[in-house]
């Protein structure tokens, strides 16, 4: 069995994470393969170490002086270091990558070093190998991920060593420079590896016992997630994104591989596992989660005969794609189209697009709706259980809640319901009450 492991700057703050870590990794020898991010925070008023990494890229670039910053750098890893007593000198990398930023080499450089250096010391204190992700991660000339090669490069590598640490957060592009992907990264590091391992599980190490059913914000103590599936946490994307990064989902959902969202301070919660597809679901609660945003506007249309006038619907849409608009949410009616955007998108265009659609489509009306909150109840148990609409609006009925929208994806999934924002969070609770009693 092959278990890949990837570990959060969170997990890896300090040396007393690292031992957390360490023995996490030595208890399952199964564990073969770990991805590291940097060091994160070690309480809540620190700074990332990839945070000061492009802080001393943007002070080169200013022409100011680094050193002294850069001493805080040198002292995080120091302090790991000695903390651990590991008898490891790494004043030479150091050097280095502080003369490289000096030298213009470029600011995705500068923040990979921060998993770069943590990596090496972490292979240090486990005994793994170190596999540099710059020699086998690839991206392509445009900046896209190279997955072809990356698979080629990284399983070559990895059939070397039993057990390695690979860095997280970057690879090369094919002029031989460094490339990180997006900000929290290292997920996709992870994922890129466990698909190459042919893994049997990847497990992705946090903060958190994995997802909760409705935000902790809102919610006390909600009940944590199982295990879901890759669409119904697609679905609950509006509150996924702080747990996984989202482009950590494709390498291993085309292996098959379930990645298992674990907490490094709680090694003893079993957390949340996502998984391809589930036959199986939580018959007590029926629903996986429900989560929402606020911030959404509608632009409400409408026009008479709407629905026999042939194409009417592109011509709107047209103009929401030339003024590069994301459309969330399409409800319509026999006469009437609103459609649900994300108001900061709207920002200095409002004017433009309501004289575009006028002139486009030609509506009766056309109006822009602001302060629109929107939520999402997610179940692939819903489908099967009866009444589960009926139990959502029966539970916003009872809280007093004008229900602004309603829509119900195809695969019978998800109920999405528009509320005003004044009335996000009494709904989130009351749906959550409504099915974990
Ligand atoms: N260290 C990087 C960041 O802070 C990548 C990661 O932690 O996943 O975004």
């Amino acid at each position: 069995m092959i278990k890949v492991v990837k570990f959060g700057g969170s997990s890896l703050a300090d040396a007393e994470h690292f031992r957390q870590v360490a023995e996490i990794v030595h208890s399952d020898k199964d564990r073969h393969y770990v991805v590291a991010s940097a060091p994160g925070k070690r309480y809540a008023e620190d700074v990332k170490v990839t945070d000061m990494l492009y802080r001393c890229y943007e002070m080169v670039r200013a022409h100011e002086d680094i050193t002294e910053y850069y001493e805080q750098i040198k002292k995080r890893y120091n302090d790991i270091i000695a903390d651990l007593g590991l008898d490891f000198d790494i004043s030479g990398e150091l050097e280095y990558v502080k003369n490289a930023m000096l030298h213009a080499s470029g600011r995705d450089f500068a923040a990979s070093r921060g998993e770069y250096l943590n990596s090496l010391i972490l292979a240090k204190f486990l005994g793994f190998s170190f596999v540099d992700a710059e020699n086998v991660i690839y991206f392509k000339e445009n900046g896209q991920f190279d997955a072809e090669k990356t698979q080629q490069m990284m399983q070559e590598e990895l059939k070397k060593y039993e057990y390695a640490v690979v860095p997280g957060f970057y690879g090369s592009m094919p002029n031989g420079t460094i490339k990180t992907f997006s900000r929290g990264g290292s997920d996709i590091t992870g994922s890129i590896v466990a698909g190459a391992a042919g893994a049997d599980i990847y497990e992705n190490w946090t903060d958190v016992s994995g997802f909760m059913m409705a935000d902790p914000r809102i919610v006390k103590d909600p009940c944590s997630i199982a295990t879901i599936t890759y669409r119904e946490l697609r679905e609950l994307s509006y509150m996924g994104a702080s747990v996984l990064h989202e482009d950590a989902i494709f390498p291993v959902r085309t292996a098959g591989i379930p990645i298992n969202i674990r907490n490094t301070n709680r090694p003893e919660d079993v957390g949340t596992t996502i998984v391809a597809t589930a036959t199986t679901y939580d018959k007590k609660h029926i629903i996986t989660g429900v989560a929402g945003h606020k911030g959404f506007s509608f632009i409400n249309i409408e026009k008479d005969m709407m629905n026999a006038e042939v194409g009417f619907t592109r011509r709107i849409l047209d103009v929401m794609e030339d003024y590069e608009l994301p459309v969330e949410h399409l409800p319509t009616g026999i006469d009437t189209i609103s459609m649900v955007i994300p108001t900061a998108t709207l920002e200095g265009k409002r004017e433009k697009i309501l004289a575009a659609i006028e002139r486009r489509a030609r509506p009766d009306s056309v109006t822009i709706e602001d302060g629109i909150a929107m939520i999402a109840v997610v179940g692939r148990g819903m489908a099967k259980a009866k009444g589960t609409a009926a139990r959502v609006f029966g539970a916003m009925a009872a809280a007093g809640i004008n229900i602004r929208m309603i829509d119900q994806g195809s695969s019978e999934l998800n109920i999405i319901i528009g509320v005003d924002d004044s009335d996000y969070e009494t709904a989130i609770s009351a749906i959550y009450h409504e099915f974990v009693k």
